[in-house]
């Protein structure tokens, strides 16, 4: 059985989740406040953590960046639907996925679902990646599509294994610069869209309306979770 961790403050909504969760067949352990949340993560070591933004004592920021210090646990993070920066900095902090509040409890079990699969398929990567009809042969540096060879540049292969390794999973412009260069600068980062076009070009069917490779507005781009 999996176990979750849900970090929440609010009762009421901690409380529906719990529950929910329960009869999803999971295992819940819950934190109400940040300081809370750490001990808890280090003590129970649970599969993966819900966390709410805004908590008591340390607020789910610092709880991510205190995580990922040491833990690659997989964390999805609640924000409030207008919080689009708040997104983005989750993300780039190295939560894996977002759910906006108010959300249905159906949609969080399938994101927690989702990311749970993301997870232990990345734990069982080798040299190749596949993803839908993308295979990538990292030692060989190369990609196919349906078994056509595509030529991509180095910063078009990067970019590009970084989003297969885990379809799904959103990453922001500043987080695909970091793959390619290890580093990212603001200034950059809409260089990151001149890529992604390049990429489309080369391996959609249709660059036009892209299947593979695709925008989450206001945040960046995922491949697709086929
Ligand atoms: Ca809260």
């Amino acid at each position: 059985m999996k176990r979750v961790l849900v970090v929440e403050d609010e009762v009421k909504i901690a409380r529906l989740v719990r529950d929910y969760l329960r009869q999803a067949g999971f295992d819940v352990l819950e934190a109400a406040d940040g300081p809370g949340a750490l001990s808890m993560a280090r003590a129970e070591r649970p599969d993966m953590i819900v966390l709410d933004l805004g908590l008591p004592g340390l607020d789910g920021f610092d709880v991510t960046r205190q995580l990922r210090a040491t833990s690659s646990v997989p964390i999805i993070i609640l924000t409030a639907r207008s919080e689009e920066s708040d997104r983005i900095v989750g993300l780039e902090l190295g939560a894996d996925d977002y759910i906006t509040k108010p959300f249905s409890p159906k949609e969080l079990v399938a994101r927690i679902r989702a990311v749970l699969r993301r997870a232990d398929a990345t734990l069982g990567g080798g040299e190749v990646v596949r993803a839908g009809p993308l295979t990538i042969d990292i030692p060989k540096m190369r990609a196919t599509v349906d078994g056509t060879e595509v030529e991509l540049t180095s910063t078009e292969f990067d970019i590009l294994l970084t989003m297969a390794r885990q379809p799904g999973r959103i990453y922001t412009r500043a987080q695909l610069l970091d793959a390619v260069h290890g580093v990212s600068f603001e200034s950059y980062e809409r260089s990151v869209d001149a890529h992604i076009k390049n990429i489309r070009r080369k391996i959609e069917p249709d660059p036009r309306h892209p299947a593979l490779v695709l925008t989450v507005y206001g945040v960046g781009y995922k491949f697709a979770d086929a």
